[in-house]
């Protein structure tokens, strides 16, 4: 743990502040991750906030997505998880302690008024900036409907330093009387934001730079009830590899589907998300204890990052090579369309070794695993069927006479019997293995012929090699 200049010298809080959509978002965990690697790298604390003011959208498997999708990437929070619409009440308080300090006022404003407002700014190209002649006023009419809006800082600038983005200045004419509570009571985002932020002892804010411009409403917030100011570190949103923001057509947008349709382990996404936005030099893979290690805001670049899909299959297919074995037998067996037999669990682990060097994923390794599993006679392929053309069955006959006769099934003793029969017909090695693994395999390609043997074993494989030895009827 460094000490840091960064933080003032106050324990670190940090959160995540998802409004559920029903996934979690692909940038959502990337921003998820750093304040993660903040928090920890500092001995603080990560916090997580639903933010489920949507009703009609924070259903229960939406909160359960987002709740999933960090378990998964291993993005654990410290604490009960806060839900915003829950504290509405509290929100409502410190709306109105802003109307008795003068900071917020009560706004009569009719739809008319508003729209007549809004046409004018329409008319003069302007911008609508709300300063309600409410601000000076009172209503004496009690039950006349009102909303709470902020007695917005009219004239001088704010600045902002913030960790990412530098120092902004935004001039105070510029922000409007935004709304605080709406007309039914309910608090806008912008107070929930502060209130919640400020309750969880939030020390810094790191999040989309699309929320930049709301830091300068929220500020006010801060301001007029007296509390401490987070720092901001407002983070780079992630763009598609043709640098338009990330959507839908780019692939996927949720991390459920990583992981679902195109078998990416956690612990590379994660790796990946890191490294999109935030440098360390030039180091590519980056375990979590190191990320969190070396995590600082100053290593986070100010432009979007592109999303590459080939990076993470590359990252994929190394942490897929590092993996356990008895882990990715699991993973891979999830992906398999049938439930495996104990047995065939055990093969399929002993498979592992020969098998992940070889996928970028674990569609492929589950792929790569499937002829294990293949029932007799096998189905070859196209490519495979033309590999035991012209005299290659009988090829087969006399490989699978050496084969039959050799005593200790390993890979060695394998070899040293095919190269005979190699030798024998007069061909080259690679003559003899190749309709070999096609009787053994059904496809073209596969791990080393002998390893193929050695897994599948004595019996199975003399018996899919006398399937293909005859041409079919
Ligand atoms: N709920 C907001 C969002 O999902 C984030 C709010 C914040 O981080 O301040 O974009």
């Amino acid at each position: 743990m460094s000490a840091n200049s960064d933080t003032g010298g106050k324990p670190v809080v940090t959160r995540f502040a998802p409004s559920p959509t029903g996934f979690l978002h692909i940038g959502g965990a990337r921003t998820a991750l750093f304040n993660l690697l903040f928090a920890h790298h500092h001995g603080g604390k990560f916090l997580l906030r639903i933010e489920d003011t949507d009703r009609a959208r924070s259903t229960q498997p939406a909160i359960e997505a987002i709740l999933d999708g960090m378990r998964w990437l291993g993005l654990d929070w410290d604490g009960d998880e806060v839900f915003q619409f829950a504290r509405a009440e509290r929100h409502a308080e410190v709306a109105r302690q802003m109307i008795e300090k003068g900071a917020a006022y009560r706004c009569y404003l009719t739809q008319d008024e508003l729209a007549a407002m809004r046409a004018e700014a329409e008319a003069a190209k302007k911008p609508l900036r709300i300063r309600s002649p409410w601000r000076e006023r009172e209503n004496n009419d009690a039950n006349a409907p009102y909303v709470v809006r902020l007695k917005a800082p009219t004239e001088g600038a704010t600045t902002i330093r913030d960790q990412v983005q530098g120092e902004v200045t935004v001039q105070n004419s510029e922000i409007d009387d935004l709304v605080l509570l709406r007309s039914d009571g309910t608090p806008t985002y912008m107070l929930a934001v502060v209130v919640d932020d400020h309750d969880m002892g939030v020390t810094h804010v790191i999040r989309g730079d699309d929320h930049l411009n709301n830091a300068f409403r929220q500020l006010p917030i801060y301001r007029a009830m007296g509390w401490p100011e987070p720092e901001y570190a407002h983070i780079p949103l992630i763009h598609g590899a043709d640098g338009a923001k990330l959507s839908k057509r780019h692939g996927a947008l949720g991390v459920d589907a990583y992981r679902d349709e195109m078998g990416i382990l956690p612990e590379a996404l994660s790796n990946y998300l890191l490294r999109l936005g935030w440098g360390h030099g030039d180091d590519e893979i980056i375990s979590r204890e190191q990320a969190i290690e070396w995590f600082d805001l100053a290593g986070v670049g100010k432009s979007p990052s592109r999303f590459d899909l080939k990076k993470l299959e590359n990252l994929n297919g190394h942490y897929i090579r590092a993996a356990d074995d008895a882990r990715l037998a699991d993973l891979v067996a999830q992906h398999l369309p049938f439930d495996l037999t104990e047995s065939q669990r055990d093969l399929l682990q002993r498979g592992m070794a020969v098998l992940k060097p070889r996928a970028a994923n674990l569609l492929e390794l589950s792929e790569g695993a499937s002829f294990l599993f293949r029932t007799r006679p096998l189905e070859l392929d196209e490519a495979a069927a033309a590999l035991l053309e012209g005299d290659a069955r009988a090829l087969l006959a006399r490989l699978h006479a050496a084969l039959d006769g050799v005593e200790a099934w390993d890979t060695e003793a394998l070899e040293a019997a095919v190269l005979t029969v190699a030798e024998d017909a007069g061909v080259k090695l690679g003559a003899a293995a190749q309709p070999l693994r096609a009787a053994l395999v059904g496809r073209k390609t596969s791990p080393g012929i002998f390893d193929v043997l050695a897994l599948l074993g004595r019996e199975e494989s003399l018996a899919r090699i006398a399937d293909q030895m005859t041409v079919p009827a």
